[in-house]
């Protein structure tokens, strides 16, 4: 009889729904080889500098961006707001996309924190060296003097798209590579500071060394926690100077964790053996994802370039919400990140089996028809003429 029996038993005769989470890239499991690696750690007192494993990976890390010297910090949201502390004194501006992370997920944290205002100029994809030049040409006439010039790449709001260092024809109109723009902030006297929070996925899907990147900013932090599936950790890199003021933010922060580092490091060495090459997979799933979906009257949606799949309704619908939610009921966790747009990320938790049955899984939930989520996403039954 259903439900009767032992819960084993009825799992059999009712199995659990699975669930596939591709909310975002931050979501994955440390793996049974990383658990064992944390729980390995000797685990000293990172407030004092003593945790050898900590010291050890800040070195690594600043020698793969090509830095003298970087820090390990529990967010890449402290790391950005550190880099802010350091390079703009109050009522300065930052120069950034509109959609930057920093700008937009960071809970206002440049204005409420340091007294720096955000000054978006460009697009998605980036910005060109003509913005820079007239924003900066606007600090004489009562505009905030841009203290920074704040690079992101990949470019989350932009589905992880890739700011190229120097090849133009890979840039959309209104966008420049970041070798001039890094020549242009310079010869205007500003620092430069690169969110490479998913820089990895960048380094992988071009080839370009990560000391390439590096080289464009005068400070980079990028995440151990997004692809490479670390518990938590980003670590920013920079000039010796910074990297010790940067220490002491990150006291003054509430930012020395003790003993957690140390597990947490080994998690980031751990993922810096074992998963930065394999970020391709992840590249080859968003394609194979974003091609199936595609083939889906519901969506509209570009050649992913790395691990993030952006679709957006195609007309009629006009909300994404009503697919997002009829995905979840059959076991995607997924959400607009604006009121047209899904964004899928791919990561270190999906296999090429789980994307199978998530591509399935797409299909049997959307169905070929979407004009049922016409009706849902206007609160209004449908015209019967
Ligand atoms: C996720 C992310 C951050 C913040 O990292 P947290 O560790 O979640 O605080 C900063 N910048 C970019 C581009 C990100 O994607």
């Amino acid at each position: 009889m259903p439900g009767c029996g032992p819960p084993r038993l009825r799992a059999t005769l009712r199995p659990a729904m699975r669930t596939f989470d591709l909310r975002s890239d931050t979501v994955t499991q440390p793996t049974p080889a990383m658990r064992a690696a944390m729980l390995a750690a000797a685990a000293d007192d990172d407030a004092y500098g003593d945790d050898a494993a900590v010291v050890a990976l800040e070195a690594r890390v600043a020698d793969l961006l090509g830095k003298p010297a970087a820090l390990w910090l529990p967010t890449g949201t402290m790391a950005n707001q550190i880099a802010i502390a350091l390079h703009c004194p109050r009522a300065s501006a930052i120069a950034c996309v509109p959609g930057a992370h920093v700008r937009i997920h960071e809970d206002a944290s440049a204005a409420a924190l340091w007294g720096a205002q955000l000054m978006p100029i460009g697009g998605r994809f980036g910005f060109d060296v003509d913005a820079l030049e007239a924003l900066v040409a606007e600090e004489a006439c009562g505009w905030p003097p841009v203290a920074l010039v704040w690079l992101e790449n990949t470019l989350g709001e932009a589905g992880g798209a890739v700011w190229p260092l120097v090849d133009r024809r890979a840039c959309p109109t209104g966008v420049d590579p970041l070798h001039p723009i890094a020549e242009q902030a310079r010869s205007l006297g500003k620092a430069l500071h690169l969110d490479g929070a998913r820089l990895w996925n960048a380094h992988v899907a071009t080839g370009v060394p990560m000391a390439e990147w590096g080289r464009v900013a005068d400070t980079v932090s990028v995440a151990l926690s997004k692809g490479l599936g670390a518990p938590a950790g980003s670590v920013l890199c920079g000039p010796t100077d910074l990297i010790l003021r940067a220490r002491r933010l990150k006291h003054g922060l509430g930012g020395a964790m003790r003993q957690a580092p140390a597990l947490l490091a080994a998690a980031g060495a751990h993922a810096l053996d074992h998963h930065v090459a394999r970020l391709a997979d992840d590249h080859r799933r968003a394609r194979q994802l974003a091609a199936a979906i595609a083939d889906l009257p519901h969506w509209e949606v570009a050649t992913p370039q790395t691990n993030l799949v952006l679709a957006r309704v195609a007309p009629p619908l006009r909300r994404a919400e009503p697919l997002c939610a009829a995905l979840r009921a059959a076991g995607i966790r997924c959400y607009p990140n604006i009121a047209r747009e899904v964004r899928f990320a791919l990561h270190l938790g999906i296999g090429d089996d789980d994307l199978a049955t998530i591509i399935e899984t797409i299909r049997s939930a959307l169905g070929m028809d979407p004009t049922r989520f016409v009706e849902a996403a206007e609160g209004a039954p449908k015209a019967t003429s």
